[in-house]
């Protein structure tokens, strides 16, 4: 009699359909081969096979408090619009920490990358993997002029978390149609003057220092964020 060879990535495809998140996206690693995201996710956990991107959307309600402006005498509402995606990066760290385990149980290895973004290097303002790469391998959405995951369903209102796993997954990268609509809003209302029409060919173009010194010196912003258009309740 041949014993069937369970399949030890059933489990973590099984847990896929339960997790409590808005959006879930899976790149492979195969497909990925040359990209700078195959050599960072290599370098975090050489035996790679499936990136697993979770996304939470961020509530328009929070967003709409924000302000660019440094406030003197009064509340300061980024910290409410930063309590709530403190909120939605624990989820998404709880998230992807539920598919490491289940990955790992079933003897594959799992890297789960929090939900408050990936570690920096401060001297170029780079991450060690990115979660923005990830997610448009995946077919979640496409970076947009701000430089931010552009998703049809959320806009750029979605905060990611990863997972890295040695289990092997179906892919959902999809040929969906770019949702930024090169409208340039981002880019005149930022503040900082960080952002610029990007050249033939790029997705983007950004001076990451000049956007995260005036982020430092206004005690937030969020304004490529805020006027997206893209699925944005300001604009329905
Ligand atoms: S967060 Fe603010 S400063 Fe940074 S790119 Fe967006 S609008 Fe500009
Ligand atoms: S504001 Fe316009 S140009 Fe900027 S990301 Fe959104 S749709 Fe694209």
């Amino acid at each position: 009699m041949t014993v069937k060879k369970q399949d030890p990535s059933g489990a973590v495809r099984e847990m896929l359909l339960d997790l409590d998140v808005d959006m879930v996206g899976i790149a492979l690693l195969r497909d990925l081969k040359g990209t700078t995201l195959y050599k960072t996710a290599l370098k975090l956990l050489p035996s790679t096979r499936s990136i697993v991107v979770v996304g939470m959307e961020i509530f328009p309600e929070f967003l709409e408090l924000t302000s660019a402006e440094r406030t003197t005498g009064k509340p300061n509402l980024n910290d409410l619009y930063r309590r709530h995606t403190d909120i939605l990066a624990g989820r998404l760290t709880g998230a992807v920490y539920r598919l490491a385990r289940e990955s790992r149980q079933a003897g594959l290895k799992a890297m789960p990358l929090p939900g408050h973004g990936p570690s920096v290097d401060g001297r170029f303002l780079e991450a060690v993997i990115s979660y923005k790469l990830a997610a448009e391998a995946a077919g979640l959405g496409k970076i947009g002029m701000s430089g931010l995951l552009v998703t049809h369903r959320y806009g750029p209102r979605v905060q990611f978390a990863l997972c890295l796993t040695e289990a092997s997954l179906k892919s959902t990268a999809n040929d969906d149609p770019h949702p930024c609509r090169y409208c340039n809003v981002c880019v005149f209302k930022c503040p900082a003057r960080a952002l610029e029409r990007p050249a033939k060919g790029e997705s983007h173009k950004i001076n990451r220092f000049a956007c995260r010194t005036y982020i430092k010196a206004a005690g937030g912003c969020s304004e490529c964020m805020r006027v997206c258009p893209v699925a944005s309740p300001r604009y329905t």
